[in-house]
Order: C-alpha cells, then structure tokens, then sequence
C-alpha cells in the first residue's frame, strides 16, 4: 500500500502531524498500536502551557509561545471541519507558591525566562499574596504568592485527539489501529514497514510513536533516546466553586470537576497508582484551596511521559535517509498546533528548517554518529 507518507503513532504528536500533512496535499498513512499501548495522548492532563518551559532553551521557549498563538486558529479549524470543539480556553494561568522559598525560586526563573526571550519579549508578573487573593478567591492561607503569564491554558485533550483523528480521516487520510510496525526497511526516501494490518511503502516517514520511538529510530538511522516519566492525576466531583483559570497543578474542567495532578516518577514502564503520591497530590490541592477538601475523588489514574534526556523536544531528520523524521515531545497538548500547523509543512518539504537543529538528538553527546 502505497502513500506519500507514513506517520506511526496515532497519539497527540502523530495525530497533529499526520493531519497537517493532509492539510498539505500529501496522501498519508497513519500507523497504531491497539487499546493496551502506552499513550501519554489519553492520560495527561489537558494544559496548554507556556510558562516555565524552555528556561536554558530559548528556541524551545520560542517554539512553545509560536503552537500556543496558533492553538486558537487551531481550535477553529478542528471545530469547523470536525464539528468538535477541543474546549480551548486561553485565560492565562499562574503558578501557586507555597513557601517564600518556593516564591524566591519562582521568582528567579521567571526573570531568567525573560532574560533569555530577548527581543521576543516575555510577558509575565509574580503576584504577592494579596494580588493573587484577588485573582482566585478562596485561596489558602499557605499560598504566599504565584507567577503569571497571559500565555497559558488549557483544553479537552480527548476531545483534541478525537478531533485531530477525525480531521484526518475527513481529510482523506487512512487511520490504520492494531498496525504496530514490526520491520522495516529504510533507503532514502523509500521506506518499507510491516504491521499486522499489511505492508506499507512511502518516500516519507515520520516516527511519532512515543516511547515506541526509542526502539524504531535505529531502524531509520535517527536516535530517540526517550524513557517515561509517571504522572498520576485525580479527578474531584464537580462542583459549582469556579475557578478562573488554570495553576500548574489544579484545573477545572468545562465539565466542573477539577484535575489535580503533576508528578513525575521515574519508575519505568509502571502504570501502578500509589496511596504516597496520590496523598501529595490530595494535600497540595487543599492547601492551595481548602474548599477543594470537601470535595470527592471520583477517578484517578496514571500515564507515561514522553521525555527526553534534557525534558526537551526531539525533532530529526535522518541523514542516512533522508526522509524519515523523529518528533518527541513531553508537552503534546500545548504543541498540538506546532506539529500541525509548522512541523508537518517541513516533512511535506522534505527537510527540516534550519532553526529546527537546536531539537536534534546529535545534541546528546554520548550519541554515536548518525
Ligand atoms: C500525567 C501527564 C500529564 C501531562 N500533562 C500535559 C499537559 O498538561 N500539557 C501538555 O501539553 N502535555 C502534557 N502531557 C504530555 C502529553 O500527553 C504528551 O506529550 C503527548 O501525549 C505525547 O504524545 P505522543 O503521540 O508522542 O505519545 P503517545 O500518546 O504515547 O502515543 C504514541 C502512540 O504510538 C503508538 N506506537 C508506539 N509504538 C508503535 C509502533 N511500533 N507502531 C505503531 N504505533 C506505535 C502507541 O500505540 C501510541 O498510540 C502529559 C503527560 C502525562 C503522562
């Protein structure tokens, strides 16, 4: 079966690309593994994020603030095509500090964020504690003072996925589940895999299958050096207390229940809940808001990031074969709109841009020569 490119791994990052290169005019193949794989696209949760990501890394900063500006054309576009709304909502966010250590830190990457924006600017404010008072009522008395950006957000990352599959499919391109790719055989720009579901060929490919990346880029000539980090998330029962923006680690969902998550363990490929940190998570929350203590936990679960050596994005090109591309990421959400709207554009081209060389595995030194 023969298209202009294949794309394997259908969660967030291999959906995004996969319809941008619909949107492009290229025939693609979107190639998945069944329900029981690991997909960090069905277990995160749900923030479109700028603040705090890139420190030491201002083209990731960059990149980052490029997807969130798109996310809202994004949203449309889904919308418009799909009928689904992904539930966007860009109020700006703030990060809640518990301690004047907590405050100070903050405080420090923040001015070093805007620092390194340059000319790029970096608009962001640390509130004291009767500022944020004012921002979000209810606050505990713990909380001595927050960062803000008008940047952040936060979305229905199911209904992103859902809606970025069917945009694909309505744009032509063939979704193809129960396909985890088994062989392959790459020269330049004529790549062969197997799966399951049959043999597919195209002069494109794209590798986007999260952690499966690890073990497909050698077969193409790239490195992908990713390993998993468990995040664990609850969910309270809805309630009528609203809160009026997104903090790094609580959200309300339009639904009216709130997420309370963001840990990262470095315990492999274990999905396991544990009472410990599901308890940190739990007391975080209701020092930030007592009224939060009141409520219900109604489900909780665990996923796997995707992360890189440096937590940064991957994005490659083989030498070897010219062709195929690795992209990786740990902020799939918030880069919905990157991967569709600037990634997938460079793939359709044939190369990657020359700014996207800060992202490539080379940088890891330990790296063999690829
Ligand atoms: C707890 C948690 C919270 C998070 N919070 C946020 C957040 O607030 N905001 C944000 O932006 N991001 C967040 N993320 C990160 C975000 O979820 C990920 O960056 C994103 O989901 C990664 O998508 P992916 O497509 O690369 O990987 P995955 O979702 O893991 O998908 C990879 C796909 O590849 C398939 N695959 C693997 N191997 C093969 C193979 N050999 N052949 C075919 N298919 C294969 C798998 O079946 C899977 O469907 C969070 C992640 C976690 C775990």
């Amino acid at each position: 079966m023969a298209f202009d490119a294949i794309v394997i791994g259908g969660g967030l990052v291999g959906s995004a690309i996969a319809w941008g290169l619909q949107r492009e005019g290229l025939k693609a193949v979107l190639l998945d593994e069944g329900d029981l794989a690991f997909r960090a696209s069905r277990g995160n949760f749900g923030l479109v994020w700028v603040q705090s990501k890139g420190l030491g890394a201002p083209h990731y900063q960059r990149w980052t603030r490029a997807s969130a500006e798109a996310w809202g054309s994004l949203a449309d576009e889904l919308q418009a095509s799909t009928g689904l709304a992904c539930g966007l909502q860009q109020t700006g966010g703030v990060h809640l500090c518990l301690s004047d250590h907590e405050y100070e830190d903050r405080a420090d990457r923040m001015a070093r964020m805007k620092q390194e924006a340059g000319n790029h600017g970096y608009d962001y404010r640390m509130l004291d504690a009767r500022e944020v008072r004012n921002m979000l009522p209810g606050l505990g008395e713990r909380v001595v003072g927050a960062s803000w950006t008008p940047y952040d957000g936060h979305a229905n990352p199911l209904n992103l996925l859902h809606a970025l599959h069917r945009a694909f499919v309505e744009a032509g391109g063939r979704y193809v589940p129960e396909s985890g790719v088994t062989a392959a055989h790459a020269a330049p720009r004529d790549f062969r895999v197997s799966t399951p579901a049959g043999d597919f060929a195209a002069p494109r490919i794209v590798l986007a299958a999260g952690l499966g990346n690890a073990a497909l880029a050698p077969l193409f000539g790239l490195h992908a050096p990713v390993r998993p980090q468990r995040g664990q998330i609850l969910v309270t029962e809805r309630t009528r207390e609203a809160l009026p923006m997104p903090t790094t680690s609580i959200r309300q969902t339009d639904d009216g229940t709130l997420l309370l998550g963001d840990s990262q363990e470095e315990v492999g490929l274990d999905l396991h809940q544990t009472q410990d940190v599901m308890a940190a998570i739990a007391q975080r929350a209701a020092w930030s808001f007592p009224w939060i203590a009141r409520l219900n936990i109604i489900r909780a679960w665990s996923a796997l990031r995707v992360m890189a050596p440096d937590g940064l994005p991957i994005y490659d090109e083989s030498e070897t074969c010219p062709g195929a591309f690795t992209a990786n990421c740990h902020s799939g959400v918030t880069l919905a709109a990157a991967h569709a709207r600037l990634f997938a554009p460079m793939v359709a081209r044939g190369a990657l841009d020359s700014g996207m060389v800060a992202f490539s595995a080379r940088r890891f030194p330990s790296q063999p020569a690829i």
